[in-house]
């Protein structure tokens, strides 16, 4: 099977660590400050009869004032409408505004949409995202949640699974 993986989040939720890792190399720029990702960047993974080209976007931004903002909010909204799967990065124990814009833009989306709950490596309470998950499994009943952590390299092959049984 093949096909394309867009990597949808707020910034700073872990998508290019996730990227590097299911990739095996480095290839988008992770770093604690926002928005070092501006562009959507590819990156293509071939295992066995499988081929995934992903997508790794720079995230929302709230200020739509700023011309870079705007750029990248374009960039990473084509990019969920024109794969085979979404993989909705979220933090385990933060819900935050960025959060719940990612989620506005994915309403009513009709490609299949994987929640990957991400640092699950980290300590701390879970019960602010409960209600998050579950609106949006209301808004996404065909949706998977898959807990991962990124940094660690937790879970990633259940996710790797649940993304090629959608393509
Ligand atoms: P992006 O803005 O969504 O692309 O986020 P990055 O991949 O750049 O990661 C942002 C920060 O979160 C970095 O400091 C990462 O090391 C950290 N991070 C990513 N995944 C995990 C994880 O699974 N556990 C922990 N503890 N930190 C993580
Ligand atoms: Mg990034």
């Amino acid at each position: 099977r093949c096909g394309y993986v867009a990597i949808v989040g707020r910034p700073n939720v872990g998508k290019s660590t996730l990227l590097n890792h299911l990739l095996g190399q480095k290839l988008a720029i992770t770093s604690r400050k926002p928005q070092t990702t501006r562009h959507n960047m590819l990156g293509i993974k071939t295992e066995g009869p499988n081929q995934i080209v992903f997508v790794d976007t720079p995230g929302l931004h709230g200020d739509a004032d700023k011309a870079i903002n705007r750029y990248m909010n374009r960039a990473a909204k084509s990019a969920a409408r024109d794969v085979d799967v979404v993989v909705f990065v979220v933090e385990r124990t933060r819900w935050t505004q960025g959060d719940q814009l990612v989620a506005d833009k994915l309403r009513g989306l009709k490609t299949p949409l994987i929640i990957a709950v991400n640092k699950a490596d980290q300590f701390g309470d879970k019960g602010e995202l409960l209600p998050q998950l579950q609106a949006l499994a209301e808004q996404h009943p065909q949706a998977e949640i898959v807990p991962i952590s990124a940094l660690r390299g937790l879970n990633l092959d259940t996710l790797e699974e649940v993304i090629v049984e959608r393509l």
